[in-house]
């Protein structure tokens, strides 16, 4: 096997730049965009030359399959054109090494160049192949990675420094990270220096690419994948890459939350009962009077301090659960800066209960402790709850609607926000339209994928429940706040097939 082809993962360091370090990167940067869109220019030319003579137009007209596989001389006869006309990656690379040849060639390393010509020759084959509609051509600031062909000479990593040319930068280790300790231990094929802008700033990382197999360990493991996330009241979104999930956030612990406010109420009759003189006729308290406890009112309040602890214990490892499967996934986490207060006056204790603003902090913490990061993006500048990708206008949706209909698109509201928020622009804040239309082609099945597993959890869970919700209501009475929460959180995963409504609605 080539060295090439065998697997590889990447371990991901963050760099211990200066601001001279970064200056000087950020010049090596743009130098390759510069040249990568030289590389870009002339892949392009030469592609339109080809399409247009006549041999081409000879070619095309071979069938494409004969009795059902590949015809091999139309492949063949299109690889002998593309030679002819110098369309092929060596050729573009031996391009890149002559314009290299210039004012670049200080800033930008041979082996640098010529993946950055690979990298344009991909991406024109793309259009070529019709996978692609145009290539993009990269704005002044915008172009985020170079990376080397081995680690000898170029980009090398060699104890636990970045050394480039003339830049020596230190790498962040954290030694207790056995994802990082495992990579330090495997060959690195090449390495790959990327730039993020997070909140304006710019942050630098080195990728390492190492030969094997990423580290697998279930319980705490990192993926690599870029996130977007949608913490909704009852509902939780992310959407990565390869996967997307959709589910209750913190479901269960309605019947906590049962538990506490049943002890809650009996607290308050117990204090009325002891202390009948407290209270106006209306039953609300009257100024300045002293409350006796009694002892039943002493061992509910522990009762309930107890159901407190159990909650909130039950909550944070729900909240850890929920924390790993993204972390899993990968820790470069985008989603709405929402104000939980806001919800708190709109939907009362269902969002206590689940404490969303908890959940962002410790998610946010756990990121960055395995080098990611959270980026929340405004509310205000991106309106995602209104906007549809492919019109690029805002459309009035209420709360209540629990689907994106738009431009031929029928999307789970939640779902689609996490895929939104996945294509924001970290430096702009605004939505990235034409990210957002390139990822959609691929992602709208997983995205499916993950409403129909959404669908079999919440009926396996929905039948016992709907069939067990007049229990609860004559257990505690009136104003029964699990049902509603139970409710508004398989409102908010179930289809509204009819079927389904029916489920809620028993
Ligand atoms: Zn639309």
């Amino acid at each position: 096997m080539k060295r090439s082809n065998t697997p590889s993962f990447i371990t991901e360091l963050p760099l211990k730049t200066t601001s001279a370090d970064e200056a000087t990167i950020l010049i090596r940067l743009d130098a390759g965009r510069q040249l990568y869109h030289a590389c870009l220019g002339e892949a392009l030319e030469r592609l339109a030359l080809i399409r247009q003579s006549k041999e081409y137009q000879k070619i095309q007209k071979l069938p494409k399959t004969i009795n059902g596989k590949q015809n091999q001389e139309r492949t063949k006869a299109f690889d002998d054109l593309n030679k002819k006309e110098e369309f092929t990656d060596y050729d573009i690379q031996h391009y890149a090494t002559g314009i290299r040849n210039s004012w670049i060639k200080k800033h930008i390393h041979a082996h640098i160049a010529q993946k950055l010509a690979t990298r344009a020759f991909k991406a024109v084959q793309k259009k070529a192949f019709g996978k692609a509609k145009n290539v993009r051509f990269k704005g002044k600031n915008q172009m985020d990675s170079l990376e080397g062909k081995n680690n000898e000479t170029g980009l090398i990593f060699r104890d636990n420094t970045l050394s480039w040319s003339d830049l020596e930068i230190p790498c962040i280790i954290d030694p207790d990270n056995d994802v990082i300790t495992y990579g330090l231990n495997h060959r690195v094929k090449y390495c790959r220096i990327v730039r993020r802008k997070i909140n304006c700033k710019n942050r630098f990382y080195l990728q390492l690419i190492n030969e094997g197999t990423p580290f697998q360990n279930p319980k705490n493991k990192i993926g690599i994948e870029e996130i977007g996330l949608d913490v909704g009241v009852g509902t939780i979104a992310m959407v990565a890459d390869t996967k997307a999930t959709l589910k209750q956030f913190c479901g269960e612990l309605t019947s906590d939350q049962k538990k506490k406010r049943k002890l809650q109420r009996k607290l308050d009759r117990s204090l009325r009962a002891t202390n009948p003189d407290n209270y106006n006729k209306n039953g609300t308290v009257k100024k300045g009077k002293k409350f006796k406890k009694s002892n039943r009112y002493k061992t509910i309040s522990k009762d309930l301090a107890e159901t407190d602890r159990i909650l909130a214990a039950h909550r944070k490892s729900l909240h850890g659960k929920d924390i790993n499967e993204i972390i899993a996934m990968g820790t470069r986490i985008q989603t709405e800066d929402v104000s939980y207060k806001g919800w708190q006056k709109r939907y009362g204790r269902s969002i206590n209960m689940r404490a969303p603003s908890m959940f962002m902090n410790s998610l946010k913490r756990k990121a960055e402790n395995a080098g990611g990061y959270l980026f929340e993006f405004s509310t205000q500048t991106t309106k995602l709850s209104q906007t549809c990708h492919i019109c690029e206008q805002a459309i009035k949706k209420p709360l209540s609607k629990r689907w994106h209909v738009c431009c031929g698109i029928r999307m789970q509201r939640d779902l689609y926000s996490a895929f939104l928020a996945k294509c924001v622009d970290k430096e702009t804040s605004a939505l990235d339209f034409v990210r957002a239309k390139q990822l959609w082609q691929g992602i709208e099945s997983i995205l499916s994928e993950a409403i129909s597993r959404a669908k079999q959890t919440a009926i396996g869970m929905v039948c016992p429940a709907s069939f067990g919700f007049t229990g609860i209501q004559s257990q505690s009475g009136s104003l029964v706040n699990p049902v509603r929460i139970i409710s508004e959180a398989m409102d908010a995963v179930i289809l509204p097939d009819e079927n389904h409504r029916e489920l809620i609605g028993a």
